[in-house]
C-alpha cells in the first residue's frame, strides 16, 4: 500500500500547481483587461472615434466595451457642442465689436468737435469724463476680440527663437511715459541678449500687462524693477513694484477674466490685463505667479520654457 503514501503529497502538489497556473492566468486576464481600457482611454480622450470590437460578447469585457462606447458617443457630442459653441461666441463678440465700432469711432469724433467748442467749465469735466468712458469702453471692445480670437486659437502663439531682453526692453519702452509723469523710477536688470523660444509680441503684451499695473497701482515716487533668472527649466521674469501690493485672498482672482480689487475702480482699467498674461503664459506652455504682501508691493513671476529641458544652458 506504498502508493497510499503518496496520493496525499501528489494531490496537494496538483492543488497547488493548480492554483498557481490559475493566479497566472487571472494575472494575465487583468494585465490584458487593463491595457484594452487604457487603449480605449487613449483614443477616446484624445478625441479620436473608438470603435468597440465587431461583436461584443456577455462577458466582463463586452460589458466594459458596451459602457466605454457609450462614454466615446458622450464625450465627442460634448466636445462638439463646446466646439460649436465656441464658434458662436466668437461670431458674437466680433460681431458686437462690429457693430460696436462704428458708433464708439463717432462719438471720438462728436467729442473732438466739443471740444473745439466755447464750453463752461461744468461743460469741460463732463466732456472729459465722457471722453474717458469712451476710451474705456473702446478698450474694452478690442480687449474682447483679443480675448475671444486667443481662446479660439484664431491668434495663435507662435514660438520661435529670440532675444527675450529684446522682448522686455520693447514692454519696458512702452510703460516709461507713464512712468515718468508718476516719477517712478523703472529698472532693468538684465542687459545683453538671451535666446529663448517665445512669442515676442505676445510675450511683450502679456509682460506690458504687468509692468502697467506695476505703474497704475505704485504711488508717485515708488520703484519698478525687471529681472531674468536662467533656472533650470524655467527663464524667470519678475517685476516687481513697491506699489499698494495684493491681500492672499485675492491673489488668484486677480487673474480670473474682470475682476478687479474693489478700491481701484477709480483707476482706469477693465479687470482683463492679468488674465491675459496669464492665458499668453500657458499658451507658450509656462505660467505666472505673484508673490505680494499688502502694502509691501507686489512682485509678478513669469515663467517660460527652455526649448530642450535637460540640455538647457
Ligand atoms: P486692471 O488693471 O485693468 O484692473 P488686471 O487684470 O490687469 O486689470 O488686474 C486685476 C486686478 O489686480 C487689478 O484691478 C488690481 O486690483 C490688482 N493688481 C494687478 N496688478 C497689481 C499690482 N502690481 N499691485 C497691486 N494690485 C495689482
Amino acid at each position: 500500500m506504498d502508493w497510499m503514501m503518496w496520493i496525499v503529497p501528489v494531490a496537494a502538489g496538483a492543488i497547488v500547481m493548480a492554483l498557481l497556473w490559475r493566479n497566472y492566468r487571472l494575472h494575465k486576464n487583468i494585465e490584458e483587461f487593463a491595457g484594452k481600457v487604457e487603449q480605449a482611454l487613449d483614443v477616446i480622450s484624445s478625441g479620436g472615434e473608438w470603435k468597440p470590437e465587431a461583436q461584443m460578447e456577455d462577458s466582463l469585457w463586452g460589458r466594459t466595451e458596451t459602457q466605454l462606447a457609450r462614454a466615446a458617443h458622450l464625450f465627442q457630442r460634448k466636445s462638439e457642442e463646446s466646439r460649436r459653441e465656441r464658434v458662436q461666441i466668437k461670431g458674437l463678440i466680433s460681431d458686437i465689436s462690429h457693430q460696436t465700432r462704428t458708433p464708439v469711432s463717432n462719438m471720438k469724433l462728436y467729442i473732438e468737435f466739443l471740444g473745439e467748442e466755447e464750453l463752461s467749465e461744468d461743460g469741460r469735466q463732463f466732456l472729459k469724463k465722457l471722453q474717458t468712458q469712451v476710451e474705456r469702453l473702446d478698450f474694452l471692445m478690442q480687449s474682447m476680440v483679443k480675448m475671444s480670437r486667443l481662446e479660439t486659437g484664431i491668434l495663435q502663439i507662435q514660438k520661435e527663437p529670440g532675444d527675450i531682453c529684446e522682448t522686455l526692453r520693447r514692454a519696458v519702452a512702452a510703460v516709461v511715459p507713464d512712468a515718468a509723469v508718476k516719477q517712478i523710477d523703472l529698472f532693468m536688470e538684465s542687459s545683453g541678449e538671451v535666446m529663448i523660444d517665445h512669442d515676442g509680441r505676445w510675450t511683450q503684451e502679456a509682460v506690458f500687462n504687468i509692468l502697467d499695473n506695476a505703474v497704475k497701482y505704485t504711488e508717485s515716487g515708488g520703484e519698478i524693477h525687471v529681472a531674468l533668472t536662467r533656472q533650470e527649466i524655467f527663464l524667470k521674469i519678475s517685476i516687481s513694484d513697491t506699489g499698494k501690493g495684493i491681500v492672499p485672498e485675492r491673489q488668484a482672482e486677480i487673474f480670473t477674466r474682470f475682476y478687479r480689487e474693489p478700491e481701484v475702480h477709480d483707476k482706469p482699467g477693465v479687470g482683463i490685463g492679468l488674465y491675459l498674461a496669464r492665458r499668453i503664459m500657458e499658451l507658450q506652455k509656462g505660467y505666472i505667479e505673484v508673490e505680494s504682501e499688502p502694502g509691501e508691493g507686489a512682485e509678478f513671476r513669469l515663467y517660460l520654457p527652455w526649448r530642450h529641458a535637460q540640455d538647457k544652458v
